[in-house]
This record gives C-alpha cells, sequence and structure tokens, in this order.
C-alpha cells in the first residue's frame, strides 16, 4: 500500500535560500532594516524601558561580530563554523549577540540560564563550543562547569564573554562591574573596536549550513544538539505568517518565554523582525510583573504556554492590571485544554467592550521541526479549540501505526505524527544513530506524539509515544534524571515518567526507584523518609524544571522488557493507580 500523505491545506509559499541574517535584516531602500523603517522600535527592556531600533540592533550585532573575529582573545574561536554557547535569561543583549554570532558566521547553541554546571558541561562538549556568552550571575556557574571539564581557570576564564547589566550601549542605565567577573572579556569590549562591513552569506545551498543548536532529547536519552540551518529558519518565516494575525503599528509583542528555547528563538526574536513587531523583553516568568508590564507596555500579542494560561485564569494580579489591550494569545510547546481557554476567556472578556475581542489559539511543533508544524488560525480557534489546528504550508504528514512507516492510520485513527518538509532539521549533531532513528531515508521526521486527524484536516494531539516529559513547556528527559538518580549511592534503579496535573496545565516528573540495600526501607515509614532525601537530593543536581515535582516513589523493581527497556506505561498506570488511593 502507498502510504497516506497528507499536504498542508495552503498553498506552498517560496523559500528564500540566504542567510539568516540576510533576511531579517536586509535593507529594502534608505532608512529601511528589513522591510521596515530602521528607526523602529526592535527590542525593549520591560524593567528599564531602555531600547534599541532595528537600524540598532542591525548596527550592534555587525559590531558585535567584528569584535568576535577580530580581538586577540576571541578570533581563534570565532571563525566561520565555530560555535558559541549563549548562556543567558532573556536580556535587551541577547539578540544582539545571537545575530552578532550569525553575522559573524558562527553557529550559536542556546543554554537554559537554570542548568546547572554538570548540565552545562554536557551542552559545551557536545555543541564543541568554544567561547561562553553570559551574564555576570551566570559566571560562578561557567567557572564550574569549566573546572568539571578539568580546564584550568586562567584557560576557562579566557573562553567567558559576560553580558553586563549595563546597558550603555542601548541608551540605558549604566552599571558597574561586579568583583566576581573583574577581568573578563565583555560585551561592551568586542562592541569597540569596529563593525563589519557585512554579514557572512550563506546564500543558495550554502543556506544549508548550520546555524543553531539548540537542545532537545528527541524520543529517547539525553538532550541532543539539533542541527538548525539557516533554510530551516527562512523557511519557518515563509510558512508562519501567512497564518499569523497582521500586526498593525500599534502592536506590541511582549517577550516572556525563554529565548533559548526554540519556540521563542524563533518566534519571538526572528518572527516580530520579520513582521515589524516591537517586541518588550521580560526577563523571567513571574505573574505580576507579567501583568504589569501588560499595562505598562499596552502590550497586544504574546505568545504563551499553557500554565501561564493557568495564572491568567487565576491569579489576583490578572484582574488588578488592565489586561484589554491583549488581543492575540498563542500557547505552544504542551497540549491546551479547552477549558482552561474558556475560564480565561470569561476572565479578561468580562470588562471589555464586544468589539475588543481576544483570540486564544494554538500552535505546534518540535525543536527538530524549527518548530511550529501546526497552528490554529483566528478563524478556527473557537471552533476547533483543543485541535493543533491544520499543517502549515510547505509541509506534509503522515499517521502511522507502525515504527518502520509500513502502516498508515485509517481517516480518523490515532497514529504517530511524522513530518516532511524545509523546517526538518538536518540531524542531530555528531550523531548519525540518533538521526537515523528520528528521520526515515526519504525525509519523514518521527515526531513521537500519536495524533488524530479530523476530516477537515484539523489535528489533535492525543498522547506521546517518546519517553520526553514535559514540565511547563520545559524538556525533562527522563533518561538524564534517571542516570542522575543512579549516580546515588542508595539506589540501585530508577525511572522517570510524567504524571499529569490538570490543576497546573503541565506534567510533573514522578521517579520511581529500587533502595540499593533494600532492607533499610522495610516500612512505609522508611520509604517515606528516603524518598523526601531523594526528591531534596537531586534539587543540588539538576535546573528546577527538572525537580522531581511528581514525587519520589519506592518500589521493589523497575518493571523492564525482556530487552532491559523500562515499560514506563505500566509505571504511568502504577502512578494512576497510587493517585486514586490517596
Ligand atoms: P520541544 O522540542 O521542547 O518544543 O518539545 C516538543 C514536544 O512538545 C512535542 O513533541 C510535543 O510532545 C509537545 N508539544 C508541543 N506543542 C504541543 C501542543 N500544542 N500540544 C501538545 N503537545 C505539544
Amino acid at each position: 500500500m502507498p502510504p497516506t500523505i497528507y499536504k498542508s491545506p495552503h498553498p506552498d509559499v517560496p523559500i528564500p535560500q540566504t542567510s539568516i541574517f540576510t533576511r531579517v535584516f536586509a535593507a529594502q531602500g534608505p532608512g529601511d532594516v528589513g522591510g521596515f523603517a530602521g528607526s523602529m522600535k526592535a527590542f525593549t527592556d520591560a524593567a528599564s524601558g531602555a531600547y534599541i531600533t532595528r537600524a540598532q540592533l542591525r548596527d550592534l550585532s555587525l559590531s558585535f561580530a567584528h569584535g568576535l573575529r577580530t580581538h586577540p582573545a576571541t578570533a581563534p574561536s570565532a571563525k566561520r563554523g565555530d560555535t558559541v554557547l549563549l548562556y543567558s535569561p532573556n536580556s535587551l543583549a541577547w539578540p544582539v549577540v545571537l545575530f552578532g554570532a550569525v553575522a559573524a558566521g558562527l553557529r550559536c547553541t542556546t543554554a537554559n540560564s537554570a542548568y546547572t554546571s554538570g548540565e552545562l558541561a554536557h551542552q559545551y562538549t557536545d555543541s564543541r563550543a568554544g567561547l561562553l556568552i553570559t551574564i555576570e550571575e551566570g559566571v560562578s556557574t561557567a567557572r564550574a562547569m569549566f573546572a568539571h571539564l578539568g580546564v584550568s581557570r586562567a584557560d576557562g576564564d579566557k573562553r567567558i564573554i559576560v553580558l553586563g547589566h549595563d546597558l550603555g550601549w542601548a541608551g540605558g542605565p549604566s552599571a558597574q562591574r561586579s568583583a566576581e567577573s573583574a577581568g573578563l572579556l565583555t560585551m561592551e569590549d568586542l562592541l569597540k573596536g569596529g563593525k563589519l562591513e557585512q554579514e557572512e552569506k550563506f546564500e543558495g545551498a550554502l543556506s544549508n549550513e548550520t546555524t543553531y543548536l539548540c537542545y532537545s532529547s528527541g524520543t529517547t536519552g539525553k538532550p541532543k544538539g539539533v542541527e538548525t540551518s539557516h533554510l530551516n529558519i527562512g523557511a519557518l518565516l515563509s510558512i508562519v505568517p501567512a497564518n499569523f494575525p497582521t500586526s498593525t503599528p500599534q502592536e506590541t509583542m511582549l517577550g516572556i518565554l525563554p529565548f533559548y528555547h526554540v519556540y521563542s528563538l524563533t518566534q519571538v526574536i526572528h518572527l516580530p523582525l520579520v513582521l515589524g513587531l516591537p517586541v518588550v523583553i521580560q526577563q523571567r516568568f513571574e505573574p505580576v510583573e507579567f501583568c504589569a508590564n501588560i499595562e505598562k507596555y499596552r502590550i497586544s500579542y504574546t505568545l504563551i504556554v499553557p500554565p501561564i494560561l493557568v495564572v491568567l485564569a487565576r491569579h489576583p494580579a490578572a484582574e488588578k492590571y488592565d489586561l484589554s489591550t491583549v488581543r492575540y494569545m498563542c500557547s505552544g510547546a504542551a497540549p491546551l485544554g479547552k477549558d482552561l481557554v474558556n475560564q480565561v476567556k470569561q476572565r479578561l472578556l468580562k470588562n471589555r467592550r464586544p468589539d475588543e475581542g481576544l483570540v486564544i489559539t494554538q500552535g505546534y511543533g518540535l525543536t527538530e521541526t524549527s518548530p511550529t508544524t501546526h497552528l490554529l488560525t483566528i478563524a478556527d480557534c473557537d471552533r476547533k479549540m483543543g485541535s493543533i489546528g491544520t499543517l502549515l504550508p510547505n509541509l506534509e504528514a503522515r499517521l502511522v501505526e507502525d515504527d518502520d512507516g509500513d502502516v498508515d492510520a485509517k481517516e480518523g485513527e490515532r497514529g504517530e505524527l511524522w513530518i516532511r518538509g524545509p523546517t526538518v532539521m538536518k540531524g542531530y549533531l555528531n550523531n548519525v544513530a540518533s538521526t537515523k532513528n528520528a528521520i526515515t531515508p526519504d525525509g519523514w521526521f518521527k515526531t513521537g506524539d500519536v495524533a488524530i486527524r479530523d476530516k477537515e484536516g484539523y489535528y489533535y494531539i492525543v498522547d506521546r509515544r517518546k519517553e520526553l516529559i514535559k514540565y511547563k513547556g520545559f524538556q525533562v528527559p527522563p533518561a538524564e534524571l534517571e542516570s542522575v538518580l543512579l549516580t546515588h549511592l542508595d539506589i540501585a534503579d530508577a525511572a522517570v515518567i510524567g504524571i499529569d496535573s490538570i490543576e497546573q496545565a503541565t506534567e510533573l516528573p514522578r521517579a520511581y526507584v529500587v533502595h540499593a540495600h533494600p532492607e533499610r526501607v522495610k516500612t512505609a515509614e522508611a520509604k517515606a523518609l528516603f524518598a523526601k532525601g531523594v526528591a531534596k537530593w537531586i534539587e543540588t543536581k539538576v535546573a528546577k524544571h527538572k525537580f522531581l515535582r511528581g514525587g519520589v516513589a519506592v518500589i521493589d523493581i523497575i518493571p523492564k522488557s525482556a530487552a532491559g527497556k523500562i515499560l514506563r506505561r505500566e509505571l504511568r498506570d502504577l502512578a494512576k493507580q497510587e493517585a486514586s488511593q490517596t
């Protein structure tokens, strides 16, 4: 039987084969930067009000690129194709560093700013990064990471570039350097020397070169470097706008999702530049600040994850501040339930005029698909709420019943979602085996998500076939937590699964552990005490989003298949049973 291939209902759009820097900033006339006035605000720092215009962003990026390429301390690690690691929370400096790296022809790997030194060490070595760019608060973790890797303090320090809170370069407040970072190279040092005349070019076939390396565990195992090319990002920037609301000069986006994740990287950094949408940057999500910033900056657009909607549905700040300017919220990275959307709408629409509408919609995608493959458009979002929408242009999908792709699901039945098209990653960095498992020889990427497609072509995510757990949109790879748990001297075996929290609109990681000395945990009290200790201990080892918020349970044996694979479904059933007994 030939495979059942579903096409996007939208006509294909042309995809330029060019560098992402050229695409975003190409001038189409005097005073123009990427199709809009260079004097238009690009990014504003919510806390200080300092901002950079589109022209400043391009110029600062070219200066940063020049600094990277020519400063004696950075030049040896900043040749075309080299990799820099960006380890910073959202800030005004973030897009300058990113586009500076891109203009210099470098690959940029972006890390979660909450990472511990151990987690950072994995990404730094795996991506073969040279330079590490961080904020003052990240310096001690960066140093601990180099120590962990056996790099001397002096050599480690030579690879660190510090982004201060000094926004002097953006016309904002100037700050004092801390003692911690004294003597380290700074962003300001690199901005001083001049400006690249033009960005490195990646035209035609060269647009297939890797530009970003975000990390994802994929269907199994530890985080892997996802090779995203200029062409992948360029394709995303071509296929999403056709299904995105058009902006007017009065619109402003609140950039709240962490930039290191591909969802925010593409849709809060790149897409607004293509759409001419100014972005106000909030460093980290905090409910009161979020609502206060919406009021202060008269925010109309924001990209969110479902737990933010929980805040809008329940937190008093959502009623204290004026949120009436918000008209479009797009959720992604995790499933979004209908009930939650209705609760938020009821609350926020209470004080609005009938003509002040509010769209709450969702998109779907993965780091490996750059990311969005499906989007529920404004026209459909009430009628089809709960669906991830239809396939974006230039993409194809299959719903497959078996691992090999020999059997396709019948219409209306569930199958693993496979995607093919120009936004599918090149592969996992230096990992042929994982790439082969993820992408078939004829280009189909296996998402690991189980979906249903209705007769009208709308898709619904109904299950996940892969191991991955998502806590509030953040990836929690079970294999990573299991390997950390196995370093605990009293743990003989471990398995981690996700359990659903409807209340928080997220999954919570839950561990099952086997004690190395079962005679020590014979009573329920001893088990509970040990479990509590493990949950506390893990908090010293991993970033916050990986904490075992779903609890730890002591178990006699981890259920495994004959081949030694953890039978996670059995553990998920056990967790459901346990929850029903409490
Ligand atoms: P990431 O690579 O971190 O973006 O994670 C991708 C995974 O997040 C997908 O494979 C899905 O399991 C999940 N995901 C993303 N968007 C949605 C959505 N709208 N509904 C359900 N799951 C989603």
